[in-house]
């Protein structure tokens, strides 16, 4: 039956051998469960859950075909028969939800983080200092036979198929672009000699692995780095990987290398359609578009209008694992959305953590932690409705607790509210409406407009209270910090102040950075996908190498300082997978820092500060304050004092910057204690 809401989302896809039920994909992911006990157990459960939430297929974390070519000492490969057993346990789990799973195949090549790295060429990665050894030509033979032998043992272990992973900057892609490979032999010099090595892998494992075996091959659509594939030369190689037998392509944008952000937060949704669509014009099997689809209606609009036949969703799986079913069920609206922040999927794996994810903290967690029927429910007051009240009275909610949540402003998110101004931040305001759908639904009682006292708390009789009432701004005791040139981060970020030309921002902490984002963009909130392509001089016609071109950038409306007590490096708290964009973007902007500086007035003239000794003015007409905040814990205290049974959680206990992450963590955790 078709769906009404999503017809082209649910339309199965018929592979001639088989049928995948629908137009959603899970995109590979390592997460790094090595890092991990009970890795096979985990990883089972993780993409059982995915399965369970609807997605037709699933493609596995990177598995190396050799030691070589593993991302990092530790990471799996799957090269002998004896590691079967490391694998069985998982396409098992996903059959018996009903979907299908294939072995996403990964040789990292020069952005290994081992000793012993290879390469078509000898050529480091700019991300990886280690030094290359290029592949002798018999060993060019070895690795394109470890591909096959992979494969068919990914068979054995009962994995659908497998997707070969030929994007991203990884040893594949290093062989197709003349950037990274200047051999001179037949896996070299031509175009048609530097794309054989995949072409090869793919025909050898149709050969040897027959016809009913699903082949996924992950094409670089744009690779974004000079020295890249020019359009016509992508077109060919997805031509030429069709002949060899994939089923499927789908797709990936820029190598790990490049300098434009592919998927973070300021990547608008469906940003990269464009280039899915230009493969799919160009063959005649089924192209996955990727990157930033995050709702139902993006992924929909993308089917719909032709530039792909199928998405496939990478952190979106990690945020909502019933993306699909919640789409095809009639509850979009219930869909936790991926907010691209990368703080707790990207940034972990950077930090050698296992991925999580900000907004779901049960991702990749499945075993440890679960909503569960509570032991002895009782009467709960959440107070203060940010990310961590939120999370804290839902998840109470879900374990049969009786739950109130109090807000002493007239709408949900707490601090989301703000961050949701930002350009490139609004996804935050997906957060807010998954809760405040989620919420009632599930039997909370919600009470805005009410900021509770100790009294009132005690006098209602909960079994226990829940405080997470935020953070108050720092206050700057500086002389003529009461000036009306003065003005918060709250009263920039909701313009209920005016902000001059000449802006002078006291505090480069994430807010900071943030405020100093919002008064700089030069493009009204969401950004555009052309302007965002424009701004990062993305090549549309894809007639440069690499699809990179010169970006067209207004010239900024405002000056803007930044400024910080500390000698260390401004933004150094930014994410670590968003900071660089962050930082460049403002550079682009003439935003200055200014380091290690002492306050000592504000005038009329501006911000007068002593730096080094020396003493400056920094001509502002207006001074942003951003000076960091303070745990608003006094409810807490008090509640306390009283003998009254509450925890204090998010922000109110410890008050870290942009630590949404922890905040959800906690309210979770804590909810799921009780
Ligand atoms: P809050 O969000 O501060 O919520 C506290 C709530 O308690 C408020 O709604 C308040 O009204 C209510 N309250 C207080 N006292 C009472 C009372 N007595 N009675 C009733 N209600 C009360 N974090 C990230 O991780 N990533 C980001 O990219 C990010 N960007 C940000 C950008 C900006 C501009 C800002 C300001 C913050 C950003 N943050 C980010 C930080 C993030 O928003 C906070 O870490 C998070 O909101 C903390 O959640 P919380 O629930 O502890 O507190
Ligand atoms: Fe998305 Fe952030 Fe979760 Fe990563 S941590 S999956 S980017 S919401």
């Amino acid at each position: 039956m078709t769906n009404a809401a999503y017809p082209h989302l649910f339309e199965p896809l018929d592979l001639g051998f088989t049928t995948l039920k629908n137009r959603i994909f899970m995109a590979s992911m390592h997460v790094r469960f090595e890092l991990m006990d009970r890795q096979t157990e985990r990883a089972a459960a993780f993409y059982a859950e995915r399965a369970r939430g609807g997605a037709s297929l699933i493609v596995t974390g990177g598995c190396a075909p050799n030691p070589q070519g593993v991302m990092d000492a530790g990471a799996h490969f799957l090269n002998s028969p004896d590691q079967l057993d490391e694998h069985r346990a998982i396409p098992r789990a996903v059959h018996a939800e009903g979907g299908r799973i294939v072995l996403q195949i990964l040789h990292a090549g020069r952005y290994a983080k081992v000793d012993d790295l290879v390469g078509p060429s000898d050529i480091p990665a700019p991300i990886n200092p280690r030094e290359v050894h290029a592949l002798t030509t018999a060993e060019v033979e070895q690795t394109i036979e470890d591909f096959v032998n992979c494969a068919e043992l990914a068979k054995e272990a009962g994995y659908d198929g497998v997707e070969i992973m030929g994007s991203e900057g990884y040893l594949i892609t290093t062989f197709c672009a003349e950037r990274t490979n200047n051999r001179t032999d037949e896996w070299g010099g031509s175009f048609p000699n530097r794309i054989r090595f995949p072409i090869e892998i793919v025909r050898r494992t149709r050969e040897r692995l027959g016809r009913d075996f699903i082949i996924l091959y992950r094409i670089s659509a744009l690779d974004l780095v000079e020295g890249g594939l020019t359009g016509t030369e992508t077109e060919t190689l997805a031509r030429e990987i069709e002949k060899a037998g994939a089923n499927i392509l789908t797709t990936g944008i820029g190598w790990h290398e490049a300098r434009i952000p592919t998927i973070a937060h300021m990547v608008p949704r469906g940003g990269w359609r464009h280039a899915a669509r230009r493969i799919k014009q160009a063959v005649g099997i089924p192209v996955a578009a990727t990157n930033r689809i995050n709702t139902p209606e993006t992924a929909e609009e993308i089917l719909r209008d032709g530039d792909a036949d199928v998405v496939a969703l990478g952190r979106q799986m990690l945020a909502d694992p019933h993306f699909a079913r919640k789409a095809e069920t009639g509850q979009a609206d219930a869909i936790n959305t991926c907010i691209g922040c990368n703080q707790a999927c990207l940034d972990f794996i950077f930090a050698d953590k296992a991925s999580s994810c900000l907004v779901n903290p049960f991702a990749g967690r499945e075993l440890d932690i679960a909503i569960r029927p509570a032991k002895n429910p009782g009467k709960i007051a959440v107070v203060g409705a940010g990310p961590a009240g939120m999370s804290a009275a839902l998840t109470a909610a879900e374990c049969g607790h009786t739950v109130t949540l109090y807000d002493a402003a007239d709408e949900l998110g707490g601090q989301f509210n703000l961050a949701k101004r930002i350009p490139g931040k609004e996804d935050f305001d997906e957060t807010i409406r998954y809760f405040r759908n989620r919420l009632p639904a599930a039997g909370v009682e919600v009470r805005l407009n009410t900021r509770v006292s100790a009294d009132e708390i005690d006098e209602a009789n909960f079994d226990h209270v829940i405080v997470a009432t935020g953070v108050t701004p720092r206050v700057l005791d500086v002389e003529g910090a009461d000036g009306a040139n003065v003005i918060t981060y709250m009263d920039a970020l909701t313009d209920a102040k005016p902000v001059g030309k000449r802006v002078a921002i006291i505090g480069a902490g994430g807010i900071g950075f943030d405020v100093a984002e919002y008064l700089s963009s030069p493009h009204s909130s969401p950004v555009s996908i052309d302007s965002f392509l424009d701004h990062w001089g993305i090549d549309r016609a894809h007639e440069t190498a690499g699809g990179v071109g010169e970006p067209a950038r207004p010239a900024p409306e405002r000056s803007i300082v930044m400024l910080q007590r500390s000698d260390s490096r401004p933004g150094k708290t930014l994410g670590l997978t968003t900071g660089w964009v962050v930082r460049a973007e403002l550079k682009s902007r003439g935003v200055r820092n200014i380091t290690g500086a002492t306050y000592t007035k504000i005038d009329g003239e501006g911000l007068h500060i002593r730096v080094g000794g020396e003493d400056q003015l920094i001509e502002a007409d207006t001074i942003v304050v951003c000076a960091g905040q303070e745990s608003e814990n006094r409810l807490f205290t008090e509640l306390h004092s009283r003998n009254v049974r509450a925890t204090l959680i998010g922000g109110a206990e410890k008050s870290a910057g942009l630590d949404a992450l922890r905040a959800i963590r906690q309210g979770t955790e804590t909810a799921l204690s009780l």
